[in-house]
């Protein structure tokens, strides 16, 4: 079997049960976005044990893509200190299931859950840092 059918396998396995599928009770933090052009639309629950994050799950509608890399995201960052989960890149995500050359339109089904991992992180972060807002306010008010 060819490479691209393995992860075509995988796609379709992950879109029928996917992985960390659901919700988290008493999460420290919770994240939503959405991909109007697709219909992908996702929340994820995030927990935190000090440094690391302890439990992540997310939920909502997704086509198989966006499902699929939602599952792999939070298998990577399950259980890692928070430093190695804000240094996964686009890159490492794609090519765990080898959609290193996805077009561009499906690239957002792919790259939305790691898009609502990193505003989440931002929320926990500015959350034990209260500087961090308005250090963001003035980010986005300079023009
Ligand atoms: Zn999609």
């Amino acid at each position: 079997m060819a490479s691209t059918d393995i992860y075509h396998e995988m796609i379709i396995d992950y879109s029928r049960n996917p992985a960390n599928f659901g919700s988290l009770d008493d999460p420290d933090v919770t994240h939503h976005d959405s991909n109007p052009l697709c219909g992908d639309s996702l929340d994820m629950d995030l927990k935190f044990d000090g440094d690391t994050l302890s439990e992540i799950k997310f939920r909502g509608k997704g086509c198989a893509i966006c499902m699929a890399c939602s599952s792999v995201l939070t298998e990577i960052a399950k259980g890692k200190p928070i430093g190695e989960v804000r240094a996964i890149q686009k890159g490492d995500l794609l090519a765990e299931l080898g959609l290193e050359h996805l077009q561009a339109v499906r690239i957002k089904c792919a790259l939305l859950s790691l898009k609502i991992l990193k505003f989440a992180l931002y929320k926990h972060i500015a959350a034990s840092h209260p500087d961090a807002e308005s250090l963001k306010e003035e980010a986005a008010g300079l023009y």
